[in-house]
């Protein structure tokens, strides 16, 4: 039975992107491709990042456009393609859920999960791989002597320590092996205990070598009928001494081992994700002072009015509004009666608009309004709805306020930045032809 090597088990359907790339980009790969992480490769550091890790990164508010490098991922230790599937389970001991797989020019060539490990691991393989000198410390405690040791000063020794077996030794090496067995036989035959080991002694004894698996060394003690093998290094000088249970049992509980940290890892994360999935959703979709959707949420909504907008042939347009003065607002009357001033525009929005459409903060007093069945003229008469229903507003210690938009109409072919921008530039033609009014990308 062979253990797999890693480019065996390995995902070689993943994505990847250049840690220069920012998280919006990133995220765009990731929805093109369906993946739910993707590798961000720093020339040869690897990092993952995954929707949870997105979920976090979008709850704090980040930018769309930070570089990648900007944010705290998890990197993630590598592993060449031709290394043994065992090699990793250093990695397992420590709770490590991706390992990237390299070539040999240490280029990425896939992902192995935990999973993928778990799967391929069983106490057969563990049997066949583990060679006796990774047992000898867990083993138990052995007790060697020389031929000369006297059998009644040992007996209680024996006794105290609960050692069932001693090893005889001579210039290291093992010459012999007493056991509790022989020392039955002897009280039972009133043999006298004064005496020198090696008249009681089995000599000569079978060793095997450390390097030995531990499949072997069971086999080694089934052929001859032993309870346990003895140990010895290449010159032959004593190792340690193993139990035939103890193999067994070591390796089960090894495997156990491996196994239950699999399970607690995956319970934790299940537990941790039914309890977040509610909270990150709405943390992860919405603006926390108005309600509102965020950056990432009118994203995902853009995306998909903007596929079934190719695939009807409608018209969509994009309202990009901010309100005037509003630092005066702030100046004047305090950080409050401007937060509850965006509050109130807020609503008002929501208010006017019809449920298709799509309304987010887009920034402190800036709100982007998609309309996904609107052309032109449609689009700046809603906009002039808004600007009046806001203008008409009386804010509680504020007073009235008014605002600005721009307008754009959106492009098959086009990203979202490039229609944000046209509404942008119309936005500020706004603000420079007095405030209060609304410009669309024709009177650019
Ligand atoms: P303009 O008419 O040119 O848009 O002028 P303005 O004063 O509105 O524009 P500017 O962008 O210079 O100022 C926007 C202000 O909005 C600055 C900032 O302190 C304030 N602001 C941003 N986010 C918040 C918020 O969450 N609460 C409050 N109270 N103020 C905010
Ligand atoms: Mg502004
Ligand atoms: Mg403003």
């Amino acid at each position: 039975m062979k253990f797999p090597n890693i480019s065996d088990i390995a995902t070689t359907s993943v994505v990847s992107i250049d840690i220069k790339s920012t998280f919006n980009e990133a995220i765009n790969k990731m929805l093109e491709n369906e993946h739910r992480n993707i590798i961000v490769i720093d020339i040869n550091d690897f990092y993952i990042m995954s929707i949870i890790d997105i979920l976090n990164i979008q709850a704090k508010d980040v930018d769309m456009n930070i570089p990648l490098s900007n944010l705290q991922l998890s990197r993630i230790p590598t592993i060449n393609k031709n290394k043994n599937i065992l090699d990793t389970l250093e990695y397992l001991n420590n709770s490590i859920e991706y390992i990237c797989v390299i070539n040999e020019d240490s280029t990425l060539y896939g992902l192995v999960t935990h999973t993928d490990i778990t799967s391929n691991i069983d106490p057969d393989t563990l049997m066949d791989n583990y060679r006796l000198q990774d047992f000898l410390k867990l083993g138990r405690r052995m007790k060697w002597v020389t031929r000369h040791e006297r059998i009644a000063s040992l007996l209680q020794d024996m006794v105290n320590n609960f050692y069932d077996n001693v090893v005889v030794v001579e210039d290291l090496k093992p010459i012999g092996i007493f056991t509790t067995k022989d020392i039955m036989r002897l009280i039972k035959n009133k043999t006298e205990l004064d005496v020198e080991i090696e008249e009681h002694m089995s000599s000569p004894v079978d060793s095997i070598h450390k390097n030995s698996s531990v499949r072997e060394a069971l086999s080694f003690i089934k052929d001859r009928h032993y309870k346990r093998v003895i140990v010895v290094d290449d010159d032959g000088s004593l190792s340690g001494i193993i139990s035939q249970k103890e193999l067994i049992s070591i390796t089960y509980s090894k495997w156990a081992m491996l196994m239950k940290e699999y399970q607690d890892e995956l319970s934790e994360i299940n537990l941790m994700l039914e309890n977040k999935n509610i909270e990150y959703e709405t943390i992860a979709s919405t603006d926390a002072l108005t309600g509102l959707y965020n950056r990432h949420k009118f994203y995902q909504l853009y995306l998909s009015s903007y596929t079934s907008m190719v695939q009807r042939h409608n018209d969509m347009s994009l309202i990009l509004l901010d309100i005037d003065h509003f630092k005066k607002v702030n100046d004047v009357y305090g950080h409050n009666a401007g937060d509850k001033t965006l509050v109130q525009v807020s609503h008002t929005i929501l208010k006017t608009l019809r449920n298709v459409d799509v309304v987010c903060r887009w920034g402190g007093e800036e709100f982007l309004v998609l309309l996904p069945t609107a052309d032109m003229i449609h689009a700046i008469s809603i906009a002039e709805k808004l600007r009046k229903a806001i203008e008409e507003l009386d804010i509680d210690i504020v007073g009235s306020i008014t605002s600005s938009f721009g307008v754009s109409l959106v492009r098959e072919g086009e990203d979202m930045q490039d229609v944000i921008d046209r509404a942008d530039k119309a936005l500020y033609l706004a603000k420079d032809s007095g405030r209060n009014c609304v410009k669309s990308e024709a009177d650019l």
